[in-house]
């Protein structure tokens, strides 16, 4: 392992943000790009909006996506893991108050006894008066013996803001120089005895011995003041890396409440967390050559912080589906016929009936044509129900135009399927083919209304190969249903 130590710090108070998982995909392979450790540190400070339920969801999220943590907190039955812990804030308080009891000591923060009636007051003062709200600094400067008088009056502890500027090179941001002159001495602990996030997230970063944060730019603003309690507090100053933000396809921030927001959505649409995780990458990194599609361990291989852009990433979801069929086709049949059985038997399909070699084979003819995973369902259910019904547009295309001729195509059809017996792909091409080619009409003559009547539908897998998995006897039941259904259309027409 290398020194080097990365985090992420998801506040667990709803789902798993996309431009979360981006953030921890980056921080993970910078991580094990470097053999250095990635820690997963969950921020539930907030006590109202965060809930243990959210914590196992942001859990789950990783796992789903393939991102492991080696340090972190305890997850359903894995219990915590790392030297540096806890990895909740809410279990860190007494840390948090024992470093501002420090920086009070060493005369870095103060106690400030000014009521809240006395700072809404002076905000409402700044704000008439079109100046920016900004702490007096009333309770700065204290006697010993002042402060003795308001002893058990409730108190915030304030970070004392040391006069100059302080200059951050941003890993992707570049220099940012900042005048302390843009602060007022912030609250550190509030008067309730809790750590107000700045503090504790650098006692955490500063402890648990962080070498790089990487974190959305919305912090960009924060790393001042962070970086002033981390030279205060004496630890080591890490680098900064702030990743712009995911957008969505409209160019606006990627809001909370559109579906994909939520990481796990795209896991109950069928995408494949690898092509996710590929695609989340190609959002705020470049490879340097046209690659586009990586698995995970291409990705480590690659990866190199240098490469990641400043500009935000704009969602496109027809790449990101064209990913996931790359990805879909990349897996063996075998590995997917393993991803798409859930699914089928969520959908009621009783798949367990069917041997495996012939659930794979199944599956087989569907990679190269399905885009997402739950496609399966359309383009396999017949194998496991007969059609109810046939498509509207179809059946007006290949049967009710002309009846008559369907009806005798439906016979041609039955016949030659009767008498294939080589009853596999290259055995019913060759039947099909030749009786097209004796008739002088296209092979599609045959084709279009052969699988109208097996699946019901116009698209799907490779007909022989549908109608070889089939079998003979149902290929033949549904034929004889389809030719049922086309003389019922003739009667009526008449
Ligand atoms: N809890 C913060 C967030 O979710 C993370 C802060 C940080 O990474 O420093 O945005």
């Amino acid at each position: 392992m290398s020194g080097i130590r990365v985090r992420i710090a998801p506040s667990p108070t709803g789902f798993f943000h996309i431009g979360n998982a981006k953030t921890a995909l980056i921080n993970w392979l910078f991580a094990r790009s470097k053999g250095g450790t990635f820690i997963l540190r969950l921020e539930d400070t907030d006590t109202e909006r965060s809930k243990p339920e959210y914590a196992d969801i942001v859990c789950e999220a990783l796992k789903w996506l393939g991102i492991d943590w080696d340090e972190g907190p305890s997850f359903r039955d894995e219990p915590e893991r790392g030297a540096y812990g806890p990895y909740r804030q809410s279990e860190r308080k007494h840390l948090y108050l024992q470093e501002a009891n420090r920086l009070l000591k060493e005369g870095k923060a103060y106690k400030c006894f000014c009521s809240k009636e006395e700072l809404d007051a002076e905000r409402e003062r700044a704000r008439i008066e079109k100046r920016p709200p900004r702490y007096s600094g009333k309770c700065r400067n204290l006697t010993e013996k002042e402060i003795r008088a308001k002893e058990g009056l409730p108190y915030s502890i304030r970070f004392k803001v040391p006069p100059g500027v302080t200059e951050i090179d941003d890993l992707i941001q570049g220099k940012v120089v900042t005048d302390h002159t843009e602060f007022d001495d912030f609250i550190i602990v509030k008067p309730n005895g809790d750590a107000v996030f700045h503090l504790a997230v650098v006692v955490d970063d500063g402890l648990m011995k962080i070498t790089h944060v990487i974190r959305g730019d919305d912090h960009l603003t924060n790393a001042t003041r962070h970086v002033m309690l981390f030279r205060a507090l004496g630890y080591e100053l890490p680098q900064f890396a702030h990743l712009p933000m995911v957008l969505d396809e409209k160019g606006q921030k990627y809001s909370k409440r559109l579906h994909g927001a939520n990481v796990l959505d795209w896991r109950e649409d069928g995408f494949l967390p690898e092509a996710l995780v590929n695609y989340l990458v190609l959002l705020g990194w470049t490879p340097g050559d046209d690659r586009e599609v990586f698995s995970r361990e291409e990705l480590i291989e690659a990866f190199t912080i240098e490469r990641l852009g400043k500009s935000p990433g704009k969602f496109d979801y027809k790449r990101l589906l064209w990913l996931n069929g790359q990805h879909i086709r990349k897996l063996t049949a075998a590995e997917l016929c393993e991803r798409v059985l859930p699914i089928l038997r969520k959908a009621g399909f009783d798949v367990d009936a069917f041997p495996k070699e012939w659930l794979i084979q199944m599956t087989a003819i569907c990679q190269d044509r399905i885009p997402t995973l739950n496609d399966i369902i359309g383009y396999t259910d017949f194998f496991f129900v007969e059609p109810q019904s046939y498509e509207e547009k179809a059946v007006n295309k290949h049967w009710r135009k002309e009846p008559q001729n369907a009806v005798q195509t439906l016979e041609k059809i039955r016949n030659m399927i009767e008498e294939t017996s080589d009853f596999s792909h290259d055995g019913l091409k060759a039947t099909f083919e030749q009786k097209a080619a004796a008739e002088g009409v296209p092979v599609a003559h045959f084709i279009h209304p052969t699988r109208l009547a097996l699946t019901g539908k116009s698209v799907g897998p490779g007909l022989f190969e549908l109608a070889a998995l089939l079998g003979k006897e149902k290929c033949l039941q549904r034929i004889e249903r389809a030719l049922a259904f086309v003389r019922t259309i003739e009667e009526t027409k008449i």
